[in-house]
């Protein structure tokens, strides 16, 4: 049988505010195997999809980003939060559970009709990632493909960009 990823996932409750069960990733990654199995499960299901790109969201994102966009042999993107890519940049705002984020993009990351390959560590609302999807589809490329390793189905993100028409992959679940 696969090996479940949440035997590598701790949780921590009321992180960073009451009632929420924050799922840490950092005991997954900072595990060999999990880390392994992690890489290799996100890199067998779009081995064959004609992905051109990468494109991971800040911060846990990019711990998956480098190393799935290395072994599908593509380039990696960051999706970074306000102030801190060095170049011309664009941006979309966002809703938190508490107010508002802005996530950037560098300007020329991407060319016109390349096929991206959106990643996150973690899908609760989809708010995050469908800022993500604005900024890839401004500058003409398209996210063809997402994968999570954590979805919170309760909280709906998951239908929601699948409703935008973009197939969504996790690699667990936590009811
Ligand atoms: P959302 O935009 O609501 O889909 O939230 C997703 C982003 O918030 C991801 O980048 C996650 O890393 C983070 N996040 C939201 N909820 C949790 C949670 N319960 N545990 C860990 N990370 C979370």
């Amino acid at each position: 049988m696969q090996k479940d990823l949440r035997e590598f996932i701790r949780t921590i409750p009321d992180f960073p505010h009451e009632g929420i069960m924050f799922r840490d990733v950092t005991t997954l990654f900072g595990h060999p195997e999990g880390l392994r199995l992690t890489i290799e499960r996100i890199v067998d299901l779009f081995k064959d999809s004609g992905i051109d790109k990468v494109a991971a969201l800040e911060a846990r994102g990019f711990i998956l980003g480098g190393a799935v966009a290395r072994d599908l042999g593509v380039g990696f993107v960051p999706i970074r939060k306000a102030g801190k890519l060095p170049g011309k940049t664009i941006s979309e705002d966002y809703e938190l559970e508490y107010g508002k984020a802005t996530l950037e993009l560098h300007d020329d990351a991407l060319e016109p009709g390349e096929k991206v390959l959106l990643l996150d560590d973690l899908i609760a609302t989809g708010g995050t990632a469908e800022a993500g999807i604005k900024l890839v589809e401004r500058l003409g490329a398209q996210v063809t493909q997402s994968a999570f390793v954590i979805d919170l189905p309760d909280l709906g993100g998951a239908a929601k960009i699948e409703a935008m028409g973009i197939p969504v992959h996790v690699l667990c679940a936590f009811e």
